[in-house]
């Protein structure tokens, strides 16, 4: 495991794990316990308008899913969890990977590199259930890796797709529209109208 930063990267938010897929894979990983001691408990969203008046609340459930963590310690177990089986290489980094595909190669992508996401896309759970697909893959192909790389990314590929269209959808509720233009042209040309 190689990374630039020069320690465990501790920062972050809530991360959330919702749904079928993702509750099974995490208790075939074995880390349903350890996340339930880790888990947030969700917060409630209050939404408000210009003047701070309540349009609407959300209970904790609705963004936390079914379990809620923050980043950093589920950055830390995972750490923790590999570090029997894996060698972890701080402050280096490796050549960027610029594929059509999810693979080429020998070089694999998992997580954002090959179905990135974000608010509300669930990235992160798409991508435990990503690297536990391909290790399952790996496992099943001996040493046949671009077979495994190939049922992989058959396998996942279109349940991402539906997690980013998750994303799509939260980002343009969440965000209100941006602000008018500022009028700096009065003439006949000016395709802003003022009022
Ligand atoms: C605003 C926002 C809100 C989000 N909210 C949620 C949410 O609520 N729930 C959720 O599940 N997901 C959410 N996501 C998505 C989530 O953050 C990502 O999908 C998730 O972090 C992807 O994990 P990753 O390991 O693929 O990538 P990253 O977490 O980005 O990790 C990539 C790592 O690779 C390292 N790296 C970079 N370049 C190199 C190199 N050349 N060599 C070696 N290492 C390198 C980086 O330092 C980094 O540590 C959100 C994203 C955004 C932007």
């Amino acid at each position: 495991m190689v990374e630039p930063a020069p320690a465990l990267r501790q920062g972050g938010q809530a991360v959330d794990f919702r749904g079928e897929t993702h509750l099974t894979v995490l208790e075939r990983m074995g880390l349903i316990p350890a996340l339930r001691d880790l888990q947030t408990g969700g917060s409630p969203i209050r939404f408000v308008d210009e003047r701070g008046r309540t349009l609407l609340r959300l209970p904790a459930e609705f963004a936390g899913g079914e379990i809620e963590v923050l980043r950093g310690d589920l950055a830390q177990l995972l750490y923790e969890r590999g570090l029997p089986h894996t060698e972890y290489l701080f402050g280096d980094s490796i050549s960027r990977a610029d594929v059509d595909t999810w693979s080429t190669g020998r070089v694999c992508l998992v997580g954002d590199a090959a179905c990135g996401a974000t608010i509300g896309g669930m990235g992160s759970g798409t991508a435990m259930v990503a690297a536990y697909v391909l290790a399952v893959e790996l496992a099943r192909a001996g040493d046949d890796h671009r077979t495994a790389f190939t049922r992989y990314e058959n396998r996942l590929r279109k349940y991402a797709k539906g997690c980013q269209a998750g994303g799509n959808r939260t980002g343009a509720s969440s965000s209100p529209p941006p602000p008018r233009p500022a009028c700096v042209c009065a003439t006949a040309c000016c395709p802003v109208r003022c009022s």
